[in-house]
């Protein structure tokens, strides 16, 4: 028995919770969350990366509206400081917004560097709207439009039916729209729910308390006014289920970043469905050794995406992707009170990351430059 008591005492030790100074308090006031920034002194190898290694298909692209020849030209050459090849305007527009933009982009000769998501107008959804959502699908892809979305938080989180019920995920009314999109070979490029700290008592123990705190909007933990985080899931899992056709891709890592072996589950479980990575660095870089794992072990099912468009939060991803750096910054305090560290992924992973998936899962996608 001794053993066992042994690794009993062990396991206590690991799972004490950490003594807050021995119950001292401090004899000075102590700062606020938002005042205390300590700066490391850890001395250790930097690689900054301010292009990617390999040329790069950014799918979840929010650069302004690309109407004008002056947008364009600025995107492009932030693009190329980048080594982003590829830009999808996930912006999700329809109709005359999106024409219009595919055309000023032909126009200005940059038709081989953006590519173009459309929308759907899931409002008021009622008897019909599946068919006339679908045919408005049909009209912006024969447009020029290579696939839906970004589909965003809304689906599912607050869009009403016609009815005044909460429109599920998983609505049949919506069947025709998605398999239209597996007709038309287009990937559904999807937003579900939001980081599941969202959804919880906004108290002391909420690992996105300043977060929450600086955006009223993003407490959906009033279970009044909001489904559950996991009610979202069910609801999601149900729909990829349900058109094993359509290919989905669940933007920010369908939200399971903190837990990547249910994202696994899930890719497992559904061939037709990939993730994307944009706006979840924070969890990414704190867990280095297992997400490197996990990216090596779904190569195939992960893309490159930003989402917002700022040029100058590109780099860390490149850094948390390439190098084997270790606690450096991220770029956004209020994600995470914790540094980043590099996944140092392989060459041939990084490219499926970067580009060769996106260009295997979405259709006439331009291929100059990828070499
Ligand atoms: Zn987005």
């Amino acid at each position: 028995m001794r053993p066992l008591v042994w690794l009993t005492a062990a396991l206590a030790v690991g799972a004490a919770s950490p003594s807050a100074a021995q119950d001292r308090r401090p004899t000075i006031p102590p700062p606020s969350i938002t005042e205390y920034e300590p700066v490391s002194t850890l001395v250790v190898p930097e690689t900054m990366v301010p292009r990617a290694k390999f040329p790069v298909v950014d799918l979840h692209g929010h650069p302004p509206t690309l109407d004008d020849p002056e947008t364009i030209a600025e995107v492009v050459d932030a693009m190329d400081d980048l080594n982003l090849r590829v830009m999808v305007q996930a912006r999700g527009s329809s109709g005359a917004r999106l024409t219009s933009q595919i055309e000023a982009v032909r126009a200005a000769g940059q038709e081989d560097r953006f590519v173009f998501f459309t929308t759907l107008d899931l409002r008021n959804v009622g008897p019909g709207s599946g068919a006339r959502i679908a045919a408005q699908l049909e009209a912006d892809v024969a447009a020029g439009a290579v696939g839906i979305g970004e589909i965003g938080k809304g689906f599912g989180l607050s869009n009403r039916k016609s009815d005044g019920s909460r429109l599920q995920l998983d609505d049949p009314e919506l069947d025709p729209v998605w398999q239209t999109a597996a007709r038309l070979g287009i990937p559904v490029f999807i937003h579900t729910a939001d980081p599941p700290e969202f959804f919880e008592p906004l108290d002391y123990e909420n690992e996105r308390w300043l977060e929450m705190a600086l955006f009223e909007n993003r407490r959906f933990n009033d279970p009044a006014r909001f489904p559950t985080f996991e009610t979202l899931m069910e609801e999601r899992n149900r729909l990829v289920a349900r058109h094993p056709e359509t290919t989905f891709i669940l933007a920010h890592m369908g939200w399971h970043t903190h837990d990547l072996a249910r994202l696994g589950e899930l890719f497992d479980a559904h061939p037709n469905v990939f993730a994307e990575v944009g706006a979840v660095l924070y969890d990414l870089g704190r867990q280095p050794r297992f997400a490197h794992d996990f990216f090596v072990a779904y190569q195939d099912r992960i893309l490159f995406g930003k989402d917002s468009f700022r040029p100058e939060e590109y780099p860390y991803f490149w850094r948390v992707f390439e190098t084997e750096d270790e606690y450096f910054d991220y770029y956004r305090d209020y994600h995470a009170f914790w540094k980043l560290y590099g996944m140092g992924l392989p060459d041939d992973v990084l490219r499926k990351l970067y580009h060769e998936n996106a260009l295997r899962v979405i259709p006439n996608m331009p291929t100059d430059g990828f070499r």
